[in-house]
């Protein structure tokens, strides 16, 4: 019960596939209260039954473009729980036109729009949560090394993570002085509704399972597993952190010599 009497929002479910999903169920397997929020009404059916599924506080509906719902949604808290100690951030949105070919070619409004959705976001809910944390608080965000490095048509959301990995950073020194910690677990690829707008993403897991270090792809209790670390007292030193759970990926400079093989022999 690593998380007992913990009161912990969970944003960014959609589905029952959603790494948010995986990670409120975790949370609340060890002891965790859980209010979840969801992007619209269309998802109400699917992440309604998932809340009460784990005897959620509340579940509300709040777009992160939307002030009013992001005032209510944080109102709601603060009469329901008067504090809160955790908060998952597991946002993002692009056109998933502009997930495939070239980076060059991304228009104005989706370069705002990816940016407002999955970056600004995380500003403005840790502002609003961080007054709820009179104890001080762990807030969680999800990015990936398409931010650190270039990966084919990740594009402008690789952008968006770059920023929201310094964002990450930033955060964390603003508020390290009232006890609140802020890291992001950078996970492998996995199947998602977010990451199936990602072009050639089935092909990027079959490549993933056979090159990472562990030579398997990231698993959904990989990930929440790690983000039970980052909201407990366990990690009460760690803050500002890009912590990679991908079976090892990002350590490596060079594809395992098996995999070298099979590609010269199919360029000879
Ligand atoms: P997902 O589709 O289940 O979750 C993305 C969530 O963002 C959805 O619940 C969606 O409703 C929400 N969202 C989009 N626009 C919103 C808005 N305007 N307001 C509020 N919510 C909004 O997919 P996921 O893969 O679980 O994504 C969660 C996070 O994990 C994302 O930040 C994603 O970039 C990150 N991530 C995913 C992978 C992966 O391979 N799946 C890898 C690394 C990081």
């Amino acid at each position: 019960m690593l998380l007992q009497g913990k009161k912990i929002l969970i944003t960014g479910v959609a589905n029952d596939w959603s790494m948010a999903w995986a990670i409120a169920k975790r949370a609340s397997e060890m002891g965790a209260e859980i209010a979840m929020s969801y992007a619209m009404p269309a998802l109400e059916k699917r992440v309604r039954p998932l809340a009460e599924s784990i005897g959620a506080k509340f579940v509300q509906e709040c777009n992160v473009q939307n002030d009013e719902q992001m005032d209510a949604l944080f109102a709601n808290i603060e009469r329901e729980w008067g504090h809160l100690d955790c908060v998952l951030h597991a946002i993002a949105f692009s056109d998933k036109n502009e997930l495939t070919g070239r980076y060059a070619d991304t228009t104005r409004d989706n370069f705002k729009n990816t940016m407002d959705i999955s970056v600004y976001s995380l500003v403005d809910i840790t502002r609003r949560a961080s007054r709820l944390m009179s104890n001080g608080g762990s807030i969680v965000t999800l990015t990936y090394y398409g931010g650190e490095k270039s990966v084919p048509n990740y594009n402008v959301m690789g952008v968006a993570k770059s920023a929201l990995d310094s964002s990450v950073r930033y955060l964390a020194s603003d508020l390290g002085r009232d006890g609140i910690r802020i890291n992001a677990i950078s996970a492998g690829p996995i199947m998602t509704l977010a990451s199936s707008g990602v072009g050639g993403f089935k092909a990027m897991l079959r490549l993933n399972a056979e090159t990472t270090p562990l030579r398997r792809n990231m698993t959904l209790d990989d990930v929440s597993g790690a983000v039970m670390y980052l909201f407990s007292d366990l990690s009460s030193g760690v803050t500002g952190e890009i912590h990679h759970v991908d079976c090892g990926y990002s350590t490596t400079g060079m594809i395992p010599n098996e995999m070298k093989d099979i590609l010269l022999k199919n360029l000879d």
